[in-house]
């Protein structure tokens, strides 16, 4: 049974090492049963993304997916990701985190990044990508980083925030 854990869980804290084939997901033997595991709780919960660290699994992996987004249109768990580029130009918009309920803040971010990944059969994709998906990508990452949103923000941005 796979939960999200709320910050500090310690595994949200950690750098996260590379998905490897001789990798396993603890208490699965089947890699697409966990897969619709991890997307359905990522669902159940109404987020458009979901990384391993925050369901405790320390390894480079999320769950990403909505309706709205252009790659990631069809839920999906991206393998391995990567930026390998991202733009000059900036925006700010607001963001949620499934591990910090209900605190919504104004995060700065590249707008456009152009990114790697290998899907769930172990090919290496590349894709360009805006607006939401990009920030909800970028955002999944640092997750991956042990980076949570708070500390993309500045204390006071973080405080009013949390004042609701
Ligand atoms: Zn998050």
């Amino acid at each position: 049974m796979i939960q999200v854990f709320q910050y500090p869980h310690e595994t949200l804290l950690q750098t996260s090492t590379a998905w490897t084939d001789a990798d396993a997901i603890q208490g699965y033997d089947d890699k697409e049963k966990f897969e619709s595991d991890m997307i359905k709780l990522m669902l159940d919960e109404r987020g458009m993304g979901l990384a391993a660290n925050q369901i405790g699994i320390t390894k480079r992996f999320f769950a990403i997916g909505h309706e709205t987004f252009d790659t990631f249109q069809k839920h999906a768990i991206i393998w391995n990701p990567q930026v390998i580029n991202s733009s000059e130009e900036k925006v700010i918009d607001v963001e949620g985190c499934l591990s910090f309920k209900d605190v919504f803040v104004k995060v700065e971010r590249p707008k456009i990044i152009e990114v790697q990944y290998e899907t769930t059969q172990g090919k290496t994709r590349f894709a360009k990508l805006d607006g939401m998906e990009s920030k909800c990508f970028q955002h999944e990452l640092d997750h991956l980083d042990g980076i949570t949103f708070n500390k993309r923000v500045s204390k006071l941005r973080w405080q009013m925030a949390n004042k609701g």
